[in-house]
């Protein structure tokens, strides 16, 4: 049977190596939640494993029609729950209202929005097992004070323990990626809540990071906010500098 051709702008780039495939599928706990969402299956490279496994449900969604038509080929009891469509625009509840995994070799134009839209959803998604660009990866799993450490480093793991897995060659794929690649997985980690006002916590975050150079008296200038109870140790330090834990007692004092 005729093969998916690779487009482009879809990021379609199909993995050929079936033992990194199975050890990605591997890395899937499958404790606390009885259904998982592959993203992006393509021709199936990942979804073959995944099927067989008894742990959990699994469904699919992807975006390009010519895949669709060929998982519905090959993947015949999974077509009653193969989804046509874009993963930033699907509402996970249409799978089921309890908990759902996410796993994925990944498109890796959307890697980033893949994980902001796992943030909106952080009480439904308890793990998420994903390849990605290795920079995308490197920067989600960095610890503060290293130039990786950004935005999505900080909310990620605000709620999610981020683990770097293994590095993935492009010469592994059809057609090869420009980049280096990188298998990550995130776990839902035991914060229900962080102990400060959470919206707040986003926007010193963001704004911390847009101006990443500059200290935090500078970048957070903007906000508006008072700095009387902060003290100047912190407010000369960089964004880069905090811990999840630094930026919500930052947040705290910041609303007081
Ligand atoms: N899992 C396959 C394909 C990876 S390439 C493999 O490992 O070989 C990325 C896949 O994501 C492609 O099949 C592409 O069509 C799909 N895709 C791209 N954008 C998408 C989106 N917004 N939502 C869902 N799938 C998408």
């Amino acid at each position: 049977m005729s093969q998916v051709k690779a487009k482009k702008h879809l990021g379609q780039h199909f993995l050929k190596d079936e033992n990194i495939a199975f050890n990605i599928t591997e890395a899937l706990s499958g404790n606390g939640y009885d259904h998982i969402l592959e993203i992006g299956p393509g021709m199936g490279v990942l979804t073959k494993y995944l099927e067989k496994n008894p742990k959990f449900t699994t469904h699919l969604i992807e975006l390009d029609n010519e895949s669709v038509v060929y998982l519905a080929k090959h993947f015949p009891d999974l077509k009653a729950r193969t989804y046509q469509g874009d993963f930033l625009q699907f509402d996970l509840n249409k799978i089921t209202t309890g908990k759902l995994a996410i796993i994925g070799n990944f498109p890796y134009n959307i890697s980033s929005q893949i994980f902001f839209k796992i943030l909106d959803d952080k009480d439904k998604v308890p793990e998420c097992v994903g390849m990605l660009q290795k920079e995308v990866a490197e920067r989600l799993a960095s610890p503060p004070g290293n130039k990786n450490y950004g935005i999505l480093s900080v909310l990620l793991q605000a709620y999610f323990d981020v683990e770097y897995l293994f590095t993935v060659q492009p010469d592994v794929f059809d057609p090869p990626p420009k980049v280096k690649s990188a298998v990550i997985r995130v776990k839902r980690n035991q914060v229900a809540k962080l102990d400060c006002d959470e919206v707040l916590f986003k926007r010193v975050v963001k704004q911390g990071f847009n101006m990443r150079r500059k200290t935090l008296r500078n970048a957070l200038k903007s906000l508006n906010l008072p700095y009387d109870n902060i003290e100047p140790t912190i407010l000369d330090k960089r964004a880069e500098q905090l811990s999840v834990q630094d930026f919500v007692a930052l947040t705290n004092k910041l609303s007081h």
